[in-house]
C-alpha cells in the first residue's frame, strides 16, 4: 500500500479565544455560516470551516488565523 503519504491538508480558521471581543463581524461575512458567537463570548468555528479566510481578513482585533490542518 502507497497510501501513507496521500494525506489531504485541509485549511480552517482558528480564534484565539482570549483576545476575541465577540463582536460578529466574522459570523457576518462568512459564506457557510461556519463561524458563530459562542454565549456571547467569543467566535468559534465549526467543521463547515473550508478556510477561506474572509472572517480573518473582516476581524478587526485580527485574531483569526488560517492554518492547515491534517483531512483525516
Ligand atoms: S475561513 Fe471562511 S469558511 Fe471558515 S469560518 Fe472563516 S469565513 Fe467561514
Ligand atoms: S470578528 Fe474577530 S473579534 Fe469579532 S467576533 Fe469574530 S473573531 Fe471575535
Amino acid at each position: 500500500m502507497n497510501e501513507a503519504k496521500t494525506a489531504r491538508k485541509k485549511k480552517r480558521a482558528f480564534v484565539d479565544s482570549a483576545l476575541c471581543v465577540a463582536c460578529g463581524c466574522c459570523a457576518k461575512v462568512c459564506p457557510l455560516s461556519a463561524i458563530k458567537i459562542w454565549k456571547g463570548i467569543t467566535a468559534r468555528v465549526s467543521d463547515r470551516c473550508v478556510g477561506c479566510g474572509k472572517c480573518a481578513a473582516e476581524c478587526p482585533a485580527s485574531v483569526i488565523h488560517i492554518r492547515e490542518v491534517e483531512h483525516i
